[in-house]
């Protein structure tokens, strides 16, 4: 599924992160940007020990925020590492930090000059976000940001798995109709 935000291109497909072709892939990192489990540790695995190297020697990121390495050996020349919020119910500031998580990674994307990039559906498997609230917050900062920013060519989620695939599909429909 797709729909155009001005000249951007905004995709859900269900898939693999690490087989993406965009000019960056991110990663739902955590703050020490050590390997862990997830969409973690399929990147570094996909991509090899210079995605580690380069994060070890960064050290830390705070949730909210983004950081960029090399993307090794993937398709992808960038990885840029995001950190979500654990999600503690709800009130303890996780719809603004996950905002902000994909706000900062596309304000990275477009400091480097990167006009493709691929999300996952960042705090949604370990961080135990729930995906329909994950994914209006998802969908909806990075149509806004898509609509400010034309330097931005593509935005493509990757879904892992057909209940998560649908729940961001559901959002995506209510935002192409308002
Ligand atoms: P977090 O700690 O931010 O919750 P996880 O990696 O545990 O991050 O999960 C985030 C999402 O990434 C989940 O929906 C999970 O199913 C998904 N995921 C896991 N492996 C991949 C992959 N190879 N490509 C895309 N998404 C993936």
């Amino acid at each position: 599924m797709k729909i155009k935000v001005g000249q951007a291109i905004l995709e859900l497909v269900e898939g693999d992160i690490t087989r993406q072709d965009t000019e960056a892939i991110v990663n739902a990192a955590n703050e020490q940007l050590r390997v862990g489990g997830g969409v973690d540790g399929a990147i570094n695995r996909a991509g090899g020990p210079k995605i580690q190297e380069e994060a070890r020697k960064i050290g830390h990121c705070p949730t909210g925020r983004a950081v960029l390495t090399t993307g090794g050996n993937l398709m992808a020349k960038y990885v840029i590492h995001t950190v979500g919020p654990i999600y503690r119910g709800g009130t303890s500031g996780e719809p603004e930090l996950l905002a902000s998580a994909y706000r900062e990674s596309l304000k990275l994307a477009s400091a480097k000059g990167i006009k493709s990039l691929a999300f996952p559906s960042v705090s949604t498997g370990v961080y135990g976000y729930p995906v329909a609230d994950a994914a209006r917050i998802a969908l909806g900062t990075v149509k806004e940001y898509l609509a400010q920013h034309p330097e931005i060519e593509l935005v493509r989620f990757v879904l892992f798995g057909k209940p998560t695939y649908d729940a961001y599909a559901q959002v995506l429909d209510e935002l192409s109709r308002g």
